[in-house]
């Protein structure tokens, strides 16, 4: 698993030890903390005393020969790598505006690198964290995954030019690839023991942690990027799904590919209901019983009025289906800021 120490990582790692695969990370935690895979071992051991540890390897996917190294150590060892998830990224799309380079580096040459040495080894099984950024204005209506493309920052422009990647390898291989990319839609809440969540590096830009932020006091109020969005209320609607519904997500895409013939799938993973801000706003407020003072302000950059997913594909391949609410989604992240104000 290369970026396993990151948010959503590290909630799959719970459900993989469940279920006592052995997990790989590669990880060069510029964006998480290697606490948080010592506490999946944590949470996991409790109720399953087989669980494995994991292998940690602290390393960046643009360096090819420390992930060459990961795969010919595990064939050396007689258990080599099957499948890849492939999370390490960089994800801010603010940031990938004012850095497209780093961007691209990290997440198209980094996968290529990963790709190749996949490829080195006959490892051809892969699910890739892809976004539903890669989609284009969607005139307020649920995306499918044939729904126009056209991402209109750099961040997504990476995530496209990787699924166009991966398509070509396919197309070049199709009897050996098996491929998922898994385009997620806005991944919030944290694991319910509060033992794992997300920790932004700096200021977040999204907006779950943000809130996150101004219930604790750390911040002062929540910006609202515009109230004239054609959306029902102004605000923008967005698709939220519990990560560790995300997380099961991808147990059931590994268990898909490898049951089926040899493929590559798009997928979104999303739960199909639409929640403007003001309505995440106000379901924080009232299952968490606190205060999020807010102001209206200008859009931001690059922003679009509406991304939610039509899931329908997702649950008649993967016979998955998320089923966390939003009040859930509300509770488990803020238990998981207040029991770790200062992150891990
Ligand atoms: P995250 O930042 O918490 O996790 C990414 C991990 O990758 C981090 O642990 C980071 O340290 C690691 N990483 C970054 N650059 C690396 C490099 N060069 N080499 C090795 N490791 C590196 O992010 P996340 O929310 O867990 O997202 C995981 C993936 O899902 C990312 O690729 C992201 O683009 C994609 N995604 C996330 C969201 C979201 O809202 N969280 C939405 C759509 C897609
Ligand atoms: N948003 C906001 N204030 C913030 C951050 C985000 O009003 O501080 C809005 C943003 O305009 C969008 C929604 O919240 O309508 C989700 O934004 P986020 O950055 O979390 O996800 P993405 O835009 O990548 O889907």
């Amino acid at each position: 698993m290369t970026g396993g120490g990151g948010f959503i990582g590290s909630h799959l790692c719970i459900s993989l030890l469940k279920k006592n695969l052995e997990i790989i990370v590669l990880d060069s935690f510029i964006n998480s903390n290697k606490k948080s895979l010592k506490r999946v071992y944590e949470i996991s051991i409790v109720n399953n005393k087989n669980a494995l540890p994991i292998k940690i390897t602290k390393g960046d996917i643009r360096n090819i020969e420390e992930i060459d190294c990961l795969f010919s150590q595990s064939i050396k060892e007689g258990n080599p790598i099957e499948a890849v998830f492939h999370f390490a990224g960089l994800k801010s799309v603010r940031e990938s505006i004012l850095n497209p380079l780093e961007y691209w580096d990290v997440n198209v040459n980094g996968s290529i690198n990963l790709l190749k040495t996949m490829d080195k080894y006959h490892c051809k099984t892969i699910v890739f964290s892809s976004s539903a950024t890669i989609y284009g204005l969607s005139k307020n209506c649920l995306l499918h995954e044939d729904s126009a493309i056209n991402p209109n920052n750099p961040y997504g422009k990476t995530k496209l030019t990787v699924e166009n990647l991966l398509y070509d390898l396919h197309k070049k291989n199709p009897d050996k690839w098996r491929i998922a990319n898994l385009r997620y839609f806005n991944p919030i809440g944290a694991h319910p023991s509060g033992l794992i969540g997300e920790e932004p590096k700096g200021v977040p830009n999204n907006i779950f942690p943000y809130i996150c932020k101004v219930a604790a006091g750390i911040y002062k109020e929540l910006k609202i990027y515009g109230d004239d969005w054609q959306t029902k209320d102004g605000t923008g609607v967005r698709d939220y799904i519990h990560v560790l519904d995300l997380a099961d997500g991808h147990l059931a895409a590994l268990d898909y590919l490898l049951k089926s013939k040899p493929q590559i799938i798009n997928l979104n993973l999303g739960t199909g209901k639409e929640t403007s801000v003001l309505e995440l706003v106000n379901t924080f407020q009232k299952v968490n019983n606190i205060f999020i003072p807010y102001k209206i302000t200008k859009k931001r950059v690059g922003d679009l009025p509406y991304l939610v997913a039509n899931n329908s594909n997702a649950i008649k391949y993967l016979n998955w289906c998320p089923t966390r609410s939003l009040n859930e989604m509300c509770e488990d992240g803020w238990r998981w800021q207040m029991l770790n104000p200062n992150g891990y």
